[in-house]
């Protein structure tokens, strides 16, 4: 994968609380949890299972909506080297997520596209869904509408996971991402509905859920080289076999099997809320080879 140098970083697509102290999330998950929350992660289960105790997030007060200043972050990105530091990388891909669903909702789908920030914390912050920790790993509030990452994920991913090639952050992005176009398709909420009425169907429900945010995530990797900054300039100069090949290594890492096995933790297919590794690679793949958000229907038949 290669960035196009001359593309602009819009940080204006980011909100950066790194410095404004995260909401006192210490980096400790709050043991006990306090509930779903309704947030949609990557991994949540599993890295909360990983570092070994409660869901991490407090879902009982609202969470406060504060914003960070994006004043040095603004800075780094339009200098010359900005590509060589991994906040503004990440600002750019989600600039290039972004530019791909404001064409792709409405061509697709017949919808418009909203917007959705990415918020970057470090340690805990607050959020519409309740208080979060980094041990819950990237997720998406659908009660804010807004991304959540902690950059140093990215090495938890490739330390304890084993998930290490430089493409599996834009493919967690666009995973969240997808999330989003769920949400603001009536994917999520319909969902939720869902699983309130048929309950013992609620972790089969989240797989086809996290599936089709996997497939979107594929639909976007296919589509990314033709992504552009608001001048027009592409974001990417290249894509390549190896970087789609480091996208499917994640996905399988990162599936529920995988994750038991990791863990040492008996593998129950009754449990998985992600999909199995199989699942996870299968269904990004399908996006990526078909590169149409349209084929990602998980919820219509069997997985
Ligand atoms: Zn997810």
């Amino acid at each position: 994968m290669e960035l196009n140098e001359n593309a602009r970083v819009d940080t204006g697509q980011v909100d950066d609380r790194r410095g404004s102290g995260g909401g006192g999330g210490m980096g400790i998950p709050i043991p006990g949890g306090g509930g779903r929350g309704g947030i949609v992660g990557l991994v949540i289960a599993v890295l909360v299972a990983l570092v070994g105790g409660g869901f991490g997030l407090n879902a009982m007060n609202g969470g406060g909506a504060e914003s960070g200043d994006n004043t040095s972050l603004t800075q780094k990105c339009s200098a010359d080297d900005a590509l060589k530091q991994l906040d503004c990388r990440n600002t750019l891909y989600v600039n290039s997520i972004q530019a791909y669903w404001r064409t792709a909702l409405p061509e697709r789908f017949g919808q418009q596209y909203q917007p959705s920030k990415t918020v970057f914390f470090s340690q805990g912050v607050n959020t519409g869904c309740g208080q979060a920790d980094s041990g819950v790993g990237p997720f998406y509030c659908p009660a804010d509408d807004l991304v959540y990452i902690d950059l140093t994920f990215y090495q938890t991913l490739a330390d304890q996971l084993g998930a290490e090639g430089e493409f599996a952050q834009p493919y967690v992005l666009a995973h969240e991402y997808g999330h989003h176009v769920q949400d603001l398709l009536g994917t999520e909420a319909q969902m939720r509905r869902q699983q309130q009425r048929d309950p013992g169907s609620a972790n089969a429900l989240s797989v086809k859920l996290e599936l089709q945010a996997d497939c979107y995530a594929g639909a976007w990797a296919k589509n990314a080289t033709g992504t552009a900054d608001e001048q027009g300039q592409k974001i990417f100069k290249s894509i390549t076999e190896q970087d789609i090949a480091q996208a499917i290594d994640t996905a399988e890492k990162i599936g529920d099997d995988a994750i038991s096995k990791r863990a040492n933790r008996p593998v129950n297919p009754e449990e998985f809320t992600h999909g199995s590794s199989e699942q996870r690679k299968q269904w990004f793949t399908k996006g990526y080879t078909t590169g149409d958000p349209k084929s990602c229907d998980t919820f219509g038949g069997s997985l």
